[in-house]
C-alpha cells in the first residue's frame, strides 16, 4: 500500500464521526442571521398606504443599476402612499442585483428592505425581473422588516477597524497616518522609500504645513 493510500484512509478515520458541515437541503434549511440579505421586500405602514413615495434614491444608490422605477402623482381621488408621489412602477432585476443593501440604507421611508427569501432561481432570464405587485407586501400587512435588526448596533465581533480612528490597518500604522496626512499627529512625516512614488506626498505633506496656522 503506498504512503498516499495510507494518508487518506487516516484523514477518512480522523473525520469519521465528526457533525458533517453540510445539510440536506431542501429538506432542512439552515437558520439565517438576522442580518442576511436576500430579495427585496417594499413595505406599507398600519393604515395600508405605501411606505415608497417614488423618490428614485434608491435606484440612485444602486451601483449595479438594477432598480428601475416610474412615479406618479397621488391624487385626493387615488391615495397610495404618504407623500406627493407613489412608485407605479418598481422593478429589481436581481440578476443585476449584487445584495449590497445600498437601497436599503438609501431608502428614507424604509419601504424597501431585503429580506431572507433567498430561493431565487429560473430557467428564464425575465422571471428574474421582479415587479412590484411581487415585491409589495399584501394588503394588511405593515412589517418594518430587517430594518429593526439594522437599528441596533453591530456585534461587538462584527465591528470592522476603521483605519482613519485608530491610525492603525491591519496591524501597522495606516498609510494616511504614515505619510502625514489624515489627523494622525506626528513630528515629521515618514515616507516610503521609493523617492519617485513618494513625489506626491512629500507635495500634499508641505502643502499641509503650510496652510497650518
Ligand atoms: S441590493 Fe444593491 S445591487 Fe441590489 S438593488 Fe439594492 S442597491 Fe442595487
Ligand atoms: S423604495 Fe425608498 S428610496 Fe426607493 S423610491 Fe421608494 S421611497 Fe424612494
Amino acid at each position: 500500500m503506498s504512503f498516499d493510500i495510507i494518508k487518506g484512509m487516516a484523514t477518512t478515520l480522523k473525520n469519521i464521526g465528526k457533525k458533517p458541515t453540510t445539510i440536506s437541503y431542501p429538506e432542512q434549511e439552515r437558520e439565517l442571521p438576522p442580518r442576511f440579505r436576500g430579495r427585496h421586500v417594499l413595505h406599507r405602514y398600519e393604515n395600508g398606504l405605501e411606505r415608497c413615495v417614488g423618490c428614485y434614491l434608491c435606484a440612485g444608490a444602486c451601483p449595479a443599476d438594477a432598480i428601475y422605477i416610474e412615479a406618479e402623482e397621488n391624487t385626493e381621488e387615488q391615495r397610495v402612499s404618504a407623500g406627493e408621489r407613489y412608485a407605479k412602477v418598481f422593478d429589481v432585476n436581481l440578476l443585476r442585483c449584487i445584495f449590497c443593501g445600498y437601497c436599503q440604507a438609501a431608502c428614507p421611508t424604509g419601504a424597501i428592505t431585503l429580506e431572507h427569501q433567498y430561493k431565487l432561481a429560473s430557467y428564464y432570464p425575465e422571471d428574474m425581473v421582479y415587479h412590484k405587485e411581487q415585491l409589495l407586501e399584501p394588503e394588511g400587512q405593515a412589517t418594518s422588516g430587517s430594518n429593526d435588526s439594522w437599528f441596533e448596533s453591530a456585534p461587538a465581533d462584527a465591528v470592522q477597524p476603521v483605519p482613519q480612528e485608530s491610525h492603525v490597518f491591519d496591524g501597522s500604522q495606516a498609510s494616511a497616518a504614515a505619510v502625514g496626512l489624515g489627523d494622525y499627529p506626528i513630528e515629521e512625516p515618514i515616507l516610503l522609500v521609493n523617492d519617485e512614488q513618494d513625489e506626491d506626498r512629500r507635495k500634499l505633506a508641505s502643502r499641509k504645513d503650510e496652510l497650518q496656522p
